[in-house]
């Protein structure tokens, strides 16, 4: 049976990280195993997402932090069953169709996989880049000047609410602004998904050594655990997935507790079931199709009054600690 643990790494760490920082312990636990070389989904210096390689920890910096775009990873292959020829441990992490994927190539080429480590994220769906480099250009447009930094949870401003933070090279900075949000307000409305993700056949039969998410629920399942900044939920399915919580221990500055029952899968919908198409899904991308990106930034992602008026009264909620107690009194706490 799996083992399940609450994780969250020393505060800098999680600062930088989307939920508590699973992904940097278990990336220092490996390195700290001997030789090998870590692959993660990072920007490249255009903003597209693309899987890199990292021959030390301080490499995997670019691999922190959510990105909600499909990462390309055509070399990705040929260089994993390099390293594993040279008899490297490789590390691969990645949603879980990647993760399959990476398996059954180096099954399908008889590699010895013995020394490779997968961890998969739970996965809501990762977008195709179509939208997401239109996206980046409209912004750049916009700006008249260089996109230089992107982040699509910028810690400072809260774990839950999914700000986005954007810097550009004239030096403008926007955090949780509705100018560089409409494409996560997209996003997290299921539009941007690719058609496959509705079906896909991993939530629940996992295929990695370790699955790694937001542990939504904490608070109710761990009261114990302090939520402030985020908490990762850490899943372990095999030996290699233990060897490698073996070495990750709770400290002073790091928590990792087992988690005891399986309460904790109430919480997290895609952790066993893949994301719903949703209704207005084939109306979208006629609309993104025929009219283009600035009407559906408009019609779907926030970019008219009525929705700019409610995405910062929600913001102003969260940040006075209003938005909890609203939900209570709702009932939805
Ligand atoms: C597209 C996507 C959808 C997600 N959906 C959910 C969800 O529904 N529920 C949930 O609990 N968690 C989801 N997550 C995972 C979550 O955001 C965190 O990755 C997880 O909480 C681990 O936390 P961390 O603090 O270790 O994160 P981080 O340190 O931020 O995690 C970094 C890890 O994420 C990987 N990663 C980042 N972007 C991508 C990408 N585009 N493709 C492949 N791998 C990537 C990196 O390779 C690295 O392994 C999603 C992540 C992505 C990228």
């Amino acid at each position: 049976m799996d083992k399940a643990y609450a994780y969250k790494n020393k505060r800098s760490v999680v600062m930088r990280s989307s939920s508590g920082g699973a992904f940097w312990g278990i990336a220092e636990a490996f390195f700290e195993m001997g030789r090998g070389t870590c692959y993660g989904a990072k920007f490249d210096s255009d903003f597209k997402v693309v899987h890199g390689k990292a021959k030390k920890l301080e490499e995997c910096l670019a691999f922190q932090g959510s990105k909600y775009v499909q990462s390309d990873m055509t070399n990705c292959f040929v260089e994993v069953k390099h390293d594993l020829k040279e008899g490297k441990n490789v590390l691969f992490t990645g949603t879980p169709c990647q993760v399959a994927a990476i398996k059954k190539y180096l099954s399908r080429n008889k590699i010895d996989d013995s020394g490779l480590y997968t961890v998969d994220i739970v996965c809501h769906g990762a977008p195709g880049p179509v939208v997401w480099h239109d996206y980046i250009n409209y912004i750049q447009n916009k700006e008249h000047s260089k996109l230089i930094k992107f982040s699509f949870r910028y810690k400072p401003h809260g774990w839950k609410g999914y700000p986005i933070y954007a810097e550009f090279e004239n030096g403008k900075k926007y955090i949780n602004s509705i100018k560089v949000s409409s494409y996560q307000n997209m996003f997290r409305k299921n539009l941007l998904m690719r058609e496959s993700c509705f079906n896909c056949p991993y939530p629940g039969n996992f295929q990695s050594d370790l699955t790694i998410s937001d542990f939504w629920g904490v608070e109710l399942c761990m009261p114990d655990v302090s939520t402030d900044g985020g908490v990762s939920l850490i899943l372990s399915h095999t030996e290699k997935g233990a060897n490698l919580t073996a070495v990750m221990k709770d400290t002073e500055e790091v928590t990792m507790v087992e988690v005891r029952g399986e309460g904790y899968k109430k919480y997290n919908h895609n952790l066993l079931y893949a994301t719903e198409r949703p209704d207005d899904y084939d109306k979208f991308w006629n609309d993104y199709k025929n009219k283009g990106l600035k009407y559906v930034l408009y019609r779907y992602g926030g970019e008219n009054l009525k929705d700019t008026v409610v995405f910062y009264g929600k913001s102003i909620l969260r940040k006075t600690g209003l938005a909890d107690k609203v939900k209570k009194m709702m009932g939805r706490a």
